[in-house]
């Protein structure tokens, strides 16, 4: 196995390779960590002002910096410990994942997405890569954003049509020339750095970028139907240097397997967005339903809402979670190794995200102010025009 090869099997918060167990944190950790978010993030927020934001269409960068940054640190639930990292297992991270998601999506998707933006060097860096990447992350907070999604490229990444030309000084290659178009990336518009999957002589491969990089630009951010509080943005890249040390893994050609192994690991993280914005509905429509009083009593007190409203909604969202814990428990135990759990990890975010949108749905149509299912209405009660055509909070892989 060559070094590159070996560096790639392994695993977040593992040191070792992919067939190491992980361990993850200890219970009073990662009580601690949940209830930070509970408290303090919720404490900051309002839902009023959640509601605002996803009115304007704004992320709240500031907010996203401090939970990736000193302030609250969940960047470092995904960073192995010997990069100064807190070493979180996959089971961590959902719980993680699911308290962000039940507060907002959008801000649980720019939180997500650093860290999908790291994927790339997780799996594919070599050792002296990931600790300059991970160590600066995990010291600085530095904000990524995984740049794979092309105009003609989404499902199929093999079409992607974004160049990587190598750049020659005394006859060996000493960078390289990107040239292309990224489409829908999250964190796009705010990120500090960017992996790129760019097509170089030897095939599809990732690089790291820095913003403000020349040649580097991206668009306004998407307006689109939900998760409005995460900026999603097009990048532009116009003979955009990046120096040979920035090719992750320092070996062409890696740059779609490397993508395919994060898949059933970042799945179960998407499947939890469904479930933390589902519960989070469910929540208010049960608290609603103990205080609406229809024919002189409480909604709560009838089976015809009981029975239709919350039980099949809680048994889809608790059967989601089973199965959720399901596959984070296989690939915390060295399942997932090569992306050996991916279909799994599809089938627990078709069966989360299903599970999630009804439940707002099907919620009583009177004012009871869900930040979290903003996902899937606006704030004013209208549904988003489609203007941004192709968007679609369940298609981010
Ligand atoms: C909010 C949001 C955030 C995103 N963030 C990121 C990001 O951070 N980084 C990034 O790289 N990308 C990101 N994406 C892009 C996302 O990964 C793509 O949208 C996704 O890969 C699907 O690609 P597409 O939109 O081009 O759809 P298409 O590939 O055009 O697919 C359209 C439809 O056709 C179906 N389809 C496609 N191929 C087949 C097939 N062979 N057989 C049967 N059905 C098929 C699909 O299931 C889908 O329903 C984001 C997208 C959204 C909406």
């Amino acid at each position: 196995m060559t070094e590159s090869e070996e560096s790639s099997s392994v695993m977040p918060g593992t040191s070792q390779g992919a067939v190491e167990a992980l361990t993850g944190l200890d219970a009073e950790t990662l009580n601690m960590m949940l209830e930070t978010i509970r408290d303090v993030v919720r404490d900051a927020i309002s839902d009023e002002r959640l509601l605002q934001l996803d009115h304007d269409d704004e992320c709240p960068v500031d907010m996203v910096r401090d939970m990736c940054g000193d302030k609250l640190g969940i960047q470092l639930l995904f960073i192995p410990e010997e990069y100064g990292g807190m070493g979180g297992a996959t089971i961590d991270v959902y719980r993680v994942c699911q308290e962000m998601a039940s507060l907002d999506l959008g801000i649980a998707t720019s939180v997500l997405a650093t860290f999908l933006g790291s994927d790339p060097i997780f799996f594919g860096a070599t050792p002296e890569q990931k600790s300059q990447w991970l160590t600066e992350m995990a010291e600085r907070g530095v904000l990524y954003a995984y740049g794979a999604t092309e105009p003609e490229a989404g499902s199929d990444l093999g079409a992607l049509k974004t160049t990587a030309t190598p750049v020659l000084t005394d006859g060996k290659v000493s960078g390289y020339r990107l040239n292309g178009r990224k489409q829908w990336i999250s964190n796009g518009g705010i990120a500090d750095k960017y992996t790129i999957l760019a097509s170089a002589p030897d095939g599809p491969s990732w690089f790291v970028l820095d913003r403000g990089t020349e040649g580097f630009t991206q668009n306004r951010p998407e307006d689109k139907h939900g998760i409005r509080l995460s900026n999603t943005a097009a990048l532009f890249l116009d003979d955009v240097f990046v120096p040979v040390g920035n090719l992750v893994g320092d070996v062409e050609g890696q740059g779609l397997i490397q993508a395919q192994k994060v898949f059933g690991y970042t799945r179960v993280m998407v499947a939890t967005f469904g479930l933390g914005a589902g519960w989070a509905a469910l929540d208010r429509a049960i608290q609603y339903s103990t205080t609406r009083i229809q024919g002189g009593a409480p909604l709560s007190e009838k089976q015809g809402y009981t029975h239709k409203l919350i039980v099949p909604n809680v048994v889809r969202l608790e059967a989601a979670r089973a199965f959720i814990e399901s596959v984070a428990t296989r690939i915390d135990a060295g399942e997932g190794v090569d992306g050996a759990l991916n279909t799994e990890g599809a089938i627990a975010k078709y069966l989360a995200t299903e599970a999630g949108p009804p439940t707002p749905r099907s919620r009583p149509t009177a004012d009871t102010g869900t930040p979290a299912s903003t996902w899937w209405r606006r704030s004013d009660g209208t549904s988003a025009s489609p203007r941004s055509t192709k968007a679609h909070p369940r298609s981010w892989r």
